[in-house]
């Protein structure tokens, strides 16, 4: 089994457990491969998460820290993650202990100019370290999206409070992160169903975010969540065919990310409706990610998720990443789903 995208707790403030436990427990799972990801620093202090103000020591004392001093944390901590990652690739990769093979990449932030240019010159200058990108968006208009519903709420506001003119954003600034870096592998392709209110209601001719109070019987107010967001909106769908047909041009990759299930959301990331897109707009160049943040999280939803891969999707198989045992590169390669569902892996999962 392969998981292309993990954090940990040493490394990103909401990670829950240390680095060493992850890989300790894709080592038990027998993963064949396991990458391991952290997100590429953020440069701009707009672009801090409330919970990067705040330091604990190693006594477990807290200090609440200014916005210069969260972001050179940041890149200290990116430091760390290398060295430490490269440890662990040193330790594992290529004994015959073990049959994992660990791969260092980073998960980029594709939210703006500033910070795809500095991701650029970030993974040119740690070419011997970081070998490939997982190319994310975690903002509209530089507010987060995956954060919490407050934020959720704002970054559609930003989007003159209507929901086809916010996808319409997202994709438009994912095309800019495709373009400008090609990410070798395409982040949660549609991370912003991860929170839409459940009251929340929409006019499905306009977009328009409907007020809660606003007692209507137009016909075109529909729950948000009751929709489908690839497919409502002509202009929508027009712009994510675009951006999968500029991953199948660079033979980029998509990842089906588990954390959504882990989340309780229906489908992984992406859900069926833009996977059928990818079918036909970019050969299901599809590959598999536990995205985990904690030991709990690694293989985390990989049943539920193979369901959704030979039902729904019906794929013939699966891309995975390896290195090259010589020259270090990043391999791609494939594996049938015949051989996939005899892996042993399924039944040292258990109900994970
Ligand atoms: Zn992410
Ligand atoms: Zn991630």
């Amino acid at each position: 089994m392969y998981s292309h995208h993990s954090h940990s707790g040493d490394y990103v403030a909401h990670g829950l457990d240390c680095l060493d436990d992850i890989v300790a427990e894709a080592l038990i799972l027998d993963f064949k491969t396991y990458c391991l990801t952290e997100h590429m620093p953020r440069i701009t202090d707009e672009l801090l998460y409330p919970e990067e103000f705040c330091f604990t020591n190693l006594d477990k004392k807290q200090s609440i820290l200014t916005s210069d001093e969260a972001l050179i944390r940041l890149q200290a901590q990116f430091k760390k993650f290398m060295h430490h990652a490269e440890l662990v690739k040193s330790k594992y990769n290529n004994t015959n202990e073990y049959n994992t093979t660990f791969l260092i990449g980073s998960e980029i932030e594709g939210c703006d100019k500033i910070h795809i240019e500095y991701c650029k010159k970030l993974i040119s200058e740690n070419s011997n370290v970081i070998k490939f990108i997982i190319g994310s968006l975690h903002h509209v208009n530089n507010i987060p999206i995956d954060f919490d519903q407050e934020n959720w709420v704002k970054a559609v506001k930003s989007s003159k409070n209507n929901i086809k003119q916010f996808l319409i954003d997202y994709y438009n600034q994912q095309y800019e992160m495709l373009v400008h870096l090609k990410p070798l592998i395409v982040g949660h392709f549609d991370l912003y169903k991860l929170l839409i209110p459940k009251d929340l209601k929409v006019n499905i001719k306009t977009g328009d975010i409907i007020d809660k109070n606003e007692q209507s019987n137009n016909e075109n107010i529909v729950y948000l969540n009751e929709i489908d967001l690839t497919t409502t909106w002509k202009d929508v769908e027009q712009l994510i065919v675009r951006n999968l047909q500029f991953i199948h041009s660079y033979d980029g990759l998509i990842e089906i990310n588990t954390s959504a299930l882990r989340k309780d959301l229906k489908e992984p990331y992406p859900g069926k409706s833009i996977c059928k897109l990818a079918s036909e707009h970019c050969d299901n160049r599809f590959l598999l990610s536990d995205d985990a943040h904690a030991v709990s999280h690694v293989g985390v939803c990989y049943k539920k998720c193979l369901e959704f891969i030979t039902k729904e999707l019906a794929l013939e198989g699966l891309y995975y990443l390896t290195e090259d045992r010589q020259t270090h590169d990043i391999r791609i390669c494939y594996d049938k789903m015949n051989d996939i569902i005899k892996d042993p892996f399924w039944q040292r999962i258990g109900d994970k």
